[in-house]
């Protein structure tokens, strides 16, 4: 993709686990060769069943984890080639939000000290200038230049999602990992969170990857989406074809699970039946094949090639 900020080649990442008696070596092939970029301003959501390799393939993109195979390339850089120190230079260019906002922030340290640790990291503000920066970036996310000095406890879900994503962006980064970020919190929050997003990406310019199991939240906040399933990703496409037109089974079951409130559109769709199989053994073939309503003798044998369709879009699947 030209004018890519990511790109993301043939990425993999195999965790190996003993089981039994015997001490047996397995592999957990939680992220199994994936492809896709991301343009400098968009927004690309990530969606999948919990264990499908979402949060993994986040956590290698911002190369917290070591990949098995593949490259990372941030703006044409690969980040497998950055020595620690060069890799901690870049890193002030992106950064991540956790799901869990109490557990990502340290209950000992004051908001002031959150949200200003990067910014002394990277040498942008010096401890006498930090406090100003942050009340700046405590503004720019809803919160008051007279939190600074609370700690956590003393906030609400919404309000502690608030502090990480201050800290997030207190670096000035170009790219941010969004790890399902409103899960923990209240329907209620969840979409001033995400309104909040949205508004500091046409302010400061961001880039995301929006990781998220919810695809209504993942439909709110996306330009593009990517479907995984198994460590694969199935379906990539701009957020209106894939949303009207589905191409893969797997991302017209989804989009069938989720209530349709236009009781015109209520549409019978493919049930999703059975469970998702172990990324220890995945099926041979298609590994959707053990649940696919579509599934033909080829899919059990072939795996199908993550291919483009006329209209731009990707899919992985022997119907198209
Ligand atoms: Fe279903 Fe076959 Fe397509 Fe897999 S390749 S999604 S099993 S039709």
């Amino acid at each position: 993709m030209t004018n890519a900020l990511l790109e993301v080649r043939g990425l993999v990442k195999h965790f190996a686990v003993t089981r039994g008696l015997a001490g047996k070596k397995l592999f957990v092939r939680a992220v199994d060769g994936i492809d896709f970029a991301i343009r400098a301003g968009e927004t690309l959501g990530l969606v999948g069943e919990s264990g499908c390799g979402k949060t993994t393939a986040g956590r290698l993109v911002l190369r917290l984890i070591e990949p098995t195979a593949g490259e990372v390339l941030f703006e044409g850089e690969s980040l497998g080639r950055l020595d620690r120190r060069a890799l901690l230079a870049r890193r002030r260019s992106f950064q991540i939000i956790f799901q869990d906002p109490f557990a990502s922030l340290n209950p000992r340290m004051t908001v002031a000290e959150i949200v200003g640790r990067p910014m002394e990291i990277h040498g942008i503000a010096r401890r006498a200038e930090r406090d100003d920066r942050v009340a700046e970036l405590l503004e720019a996310v809803g919160l008051r230049r007279d939190q600074l000095g609370r700690y956590p406890h003393e906030f609400s879900g919404g309000q502690r999602q608030r502090i990480g994503i201050a800290r997030a962006i207190a670096t000035r980064p170009r790219l941010i990992v969004a790890d399902e970020p409103t899960s923990a919190l209240d329907v209620s929050v969840q979409a001033q969170i995400l309104n909040l997003l949205r508004d500091l990406q046409a302010r400061f310019g961001l880039t995301y990857l929006f990781i998220s199991h919810n695809i209504g939240v993942i439909r709110h906040i996306s330009d593009r989406v990517a479907v995984m399933y198994l460590g694969k990703i199935v379906e990539l496409a701009a957020k209106r074809a894939l949303f009207e037109q589905p191409a893969h089974p797997y991302t017209q079951a989804l989009l069938a699970a989720v209530p349709k409130t236009d009781p015109r559109r209520r549409e019978a769709g493919p049930v999703l039946e059975g469970d998702v199989p172990s990324p220890v053994s995945p099926p041979p073939g298609c590994r959707f094949h053990t649940r696919c309503p579509r599934a033909m003798a080829v899919c059990r044998n072939e795996e199908p090639a993550f291919r483009p369709l006329a209209d731009g879009r990707q899919v992985a699947c022997h119907l198209y």
